[in-house]
């Protein structure tokens, strides 16, 4: 028998203007578990990040984390109970060091100007440099975050949601716009991640997916049509005729 789920949607169902983007969605991810989520243009695949960070509101069904449930309450709240969103676009301050990113997150703090008051812990010295390991980015910590490349401004962003300490984190297609390096770079990094906490990553690129070699659920239509590791996904003949539009 599986444990308890960590994350749980449960019939889920959201209507924008009469539009079913999310039609019946049960899903469920395991503790320690990392899952890819593929699924066409309109799939819904977004709509259901926006359902479990509370930024959209499911019309019906229930959304659970850690057993508890999610659907009444807003997006800092979510964000509190330990799930953390990584956007599509890297939002970094550019003027500021790859460090002083890092520290920002750490301290809470929203904008630039307030480190100019904060003092840096020896906690925060010591997580800082781990953060750096783990985003592979040590030896551009006095770099300001404008000078790098498409590929560590995501780290970075990644590093700085680790900072808040999330259980889960949600990626949105990291690896768009990112070199084939990068992009393999990315999957090592997410594993690494995946180590100590949950991950959900949306992403449209394959071999990145196959890189990550976890299990892939595959939307349509605002709900489940297969759920497995990517080979056996791939050659599901349901899911071939929704991506080749059959
Ligand atoms: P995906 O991320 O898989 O491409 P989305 O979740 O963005 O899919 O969208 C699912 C469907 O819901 C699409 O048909 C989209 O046009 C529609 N949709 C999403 N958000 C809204 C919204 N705020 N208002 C109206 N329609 C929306």
């Amino acid at each position: 028998m599986n444990a308890s789920p960590l994350l749980e949607l449960r019939n889920v169902s959201v209507s924008f203007d009469g539009f079913r983007a999310i039609n019946d969605l049960s899903l469920s991810l395991q503790p320690g578990e990392m899952r890819a989520i593929i699924g066409p243009n309109g799939a819904g695949k977004t709509t259901m990040m926006d359902i479990i960070t509370g930024k959209t509101r499911p019309d019906t069904g229930i959304v659970r984390f850690e057993g508890r449930d999610l659907t009444r309450l807003d997006e800092p709240a979510i964000a509190r109970l330990g799930i953390g969103r990584k956007f599509q676009k890297p939002t970094v301050f550019e003027a500021l060091s790859v460090r002083d990113n890092l520290l920002l997150s750490l301290k809470g703090l929203r904008s630039p100007f307030s480190l100019l008051f904060a003092k840096k812990t020896e906690v925060e010295t010591f997580r800082i440099r781990a953060l750096l390991e783990t985003t592979r980015l040590a030896a551009r910590a006095e770099e300001q975050a404008g000078s790098l490349s498409h590929g560590q401004k995501q780290w970075l962003e990644i590093g700085m949601l680790l900072g808040q300490e999330p259980q889960l984190l949600l990626v949105d297609e990291p690896v768009a716009g990112m070199t084939d390096a990068e992009t393999m770079a990315t999957a090592d990094l997410l594993r690494d991640i995946n180590r100590t906490r949950s991950v959900v990553v949306v992403e449209h690129d394959m071999e990145f997916v196959r890189a990550l070699n976890v299990s892939v659920t595959v939307l349509h239509e605002g709900s489940v049509l297969a759920e497995g590791p990517l080979d056996e996904v791939s050659a599901d003949p349901r899911v071939i005729d929704v991506y080749l539009g059959r």
